[in-house]
C-alpha cells in the first residue's frame, strides 16, 4: 500500500507529533455540518459507511479524528498511533 504523508499543525491533538506530521493510523476529513453532528466513535473505520458531504471551500472541512491529547476520548473511535 502505498504510504500517505498527513501534515497537520493542530499541535494539541492526540495524533500529532513533532515536524507537524499526523501520525494517526488513518484519518477522515469530512465537512464541517457533518463533524459537528457527529460522536467521537464515528470516525475514519466507519469511513466506507458515511456518505459523501460536501463543502465549498476549504474552511467548510475539519478533521473528524481531532481528539485533544489527555483527553478521555482518545480510544473512542479505534484509530491509534503509528509511532
Ligand atoms: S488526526 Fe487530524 S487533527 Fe489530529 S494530527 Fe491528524 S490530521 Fe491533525
Amino acid at each position: 500500500m502505498q504510504q500517505q504523508h498527513i501534515h497537520c499543525s493542530v499541535n494539541n491533538c492526540h495524533y500529532w507529533s513533532t515536524g507537524n506530521k499526523c501520525v494517526a493510523n488513518e484519518i477522515i476529513v469530512v465537512n464541517d455540518a457533518f463533524g459537528s453532528q457527529q460522536p467521537d466513535h464515528i470516525d475514519a473505520g466507519e469511513a466506507k459507511q458515511i456518505e459523501a458531504t460536501p463543502a465549498g471551500t476549504c474552511m467548510e472541512t475539519c478533521c473528524k479524528t481531532f481528539v485533544q491529547k489527555n483527553s478521555a476520548d482518545i480510544n473512542a473511535d479505534n484509530v491509534y498511533k503509528t509511532q
